[in-house]
C-alpha cells in the first residue's frame, strides 16, 4: 500500500506528466474489485471527465488530488498497486480500476492491490469526504513541528494505553505513515513496537520525532520504496531496514538476529537489543 512518500512521488510525476492534458475519456474500470471505493456511476464519470484539463496535484498524508478544470476534483484515497502513466503508443494494462485516456493519445490507469479509493468530487466538496476533513497535520506539513508531537503524545497518554507503533499507524494519528515506514523509524528511535507512550520520556519523544520526519524525507527524496512502483512503472529507491527480507538476519548496527513479531494487525521486524 502507499504511504505519504509515494503520494507525494506520484504527485510531482502526475505535474511533469499530466498537467495542461485535456481528457478524451475516463473509464472506472473494466474487472469488479469489492474493495474499491466509488461514487460514480460508470456514465457519471465518462460524462463529467470529458473535455476536463488535468491541473496542478498535491498529495496530503495519504491522499492525492488531481484537479480536472474546470470544476472537479479526482481524488485517490489509501490505496496501493500501481497508478501508471503510459505515453502515446504504449500499451496500457488490460484489466484497471481506473482509465483516464487524453487527447495526445497518453493515459493513466490505476489498478489496486488490496483497497482503496477513486472518486471524483466537485472542487471544494473533497475536502469534506470523511478522512480528509479534519485530517491532523501530517509529516511534511509546517505544523508538523516537535511542539505539536508532543502535546498530540500528551493528549493520547490522558487517554487509552497506546504503544509506539499504535501511535504511528492506528487511526490516522499521524496521517500517511503504516506499518512499511513505522517499522524504520521504530528501529531508528531505538523503541519496541509495544513501547508505551506513556513512557516516553524528553530524550525518546525527540527520537522518535526525529525518526519520523528523518524517515519521510529520505523516502521521499528516493522516489519510494523499493517495492512499490512509481508513476512510471519504476520502483522506488528506498530499501527498507527493518523489513521480511531483514527477519533472521543481523541488525545492521548491532548485529543481533532481527526478529519477527505479530503485533497490532500486522508484522514487525525489530531488533531485540536496539529496540527497547
Ligand atoms: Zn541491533
Amino acid at each position: 500500500m502507499f504511504e505519504l512518500p509515494e503520494f507525494v512521488t506520484l504527485s510531482r510525476q502526475m505535474n511533469e506528466a499530466l498537467t495542461g492534458k485535456t481528457i478524451a475519456q475516463g473509464s472506472l474500470g473494466n474487472v469488479p474489485h469489492k474493495f474499491v471505493w466509488y461514487n460514480r456511476t460508470h456514465d457519471e464519470f465518462e460524462r463529467l471527465t470529458r473535455g476536463k484539463v488535468v491541473g496542478f496535484s498535491r498529495s496530503r498524508g495519504r491522499w492525492l488530488f488531481v484537479p480536472l478544470d474546470p470544476g472537479y476534483v479526482l481524488l485517490f484515497g489509501e490505496c496501493g498497486g500501481k497508478v501508471l502513466y503510459h505515453p502515446a503508443g504504449s500499451q496500457a494494462p488490460a484489466r484497471y480500476h481506473l482509465s483516464v485516456t487524453f487527447e495526445d493519445g497518453s493515459a493513466l490507469t490505476a489498478t489496486t492491490q488490496m483497497w482503496g479509493a477513486y472518486e471524483l468530487y466537485e472542487a471544494g466538496q473533497e475536502q469534506d469526504r470523511q478522512y480528509v476533513k479534519g485530517m491532523r497535520p501530517t509529516p511534511t506539513d509546517p505544523e508538523f513541528t516537535f511542539d505539536y508531537f508532543s502535546a498530540l503524545v500528551d493528549s493520547l497518554v490522558a487517554g487509552q494505553k497506546r504503544s509506539v507503533k499504535a501511535l504511528l499507524t492506528q487511526e490516522q494519528l499521524i496521517p500517511g505513515l503504516g506499518n512499511a515506514t513505522a517499522q524504520d523509524i521504530m528501529f531508528r528511535a531505538c523503541l519496541h513496537p509495544r513501547h508505551p507512550i506513556a513512557e516516553l520520556d524528553h530524550n525518546q519523544r525527540q527520537a522518535l520525532y526525529g525518526a519520523i520526519l528523518g524517515t519521510v524525507r529520505q523516502v521521499i527524496d528516493l522516489g519510494g520504496r523499493y517495492d512499490e512502483f512509481d508513476l512510471y512503472g519504476r520502483p522506488g529507491g528506498y530499501v527498507r531496514l527493518m523489513d521480511s527480507k531483514a527477519a533472521g538476519q543481523p541488525c545492521p548496527e548491532c548485529g543481533t538476529t532481527v526478529e519477527k513479531l505479530q503485533y497490532l494487525g500486522g508484522a514487525c521486524y525489530l531488533c531485540p537489543r536496539c529496540q527497547a
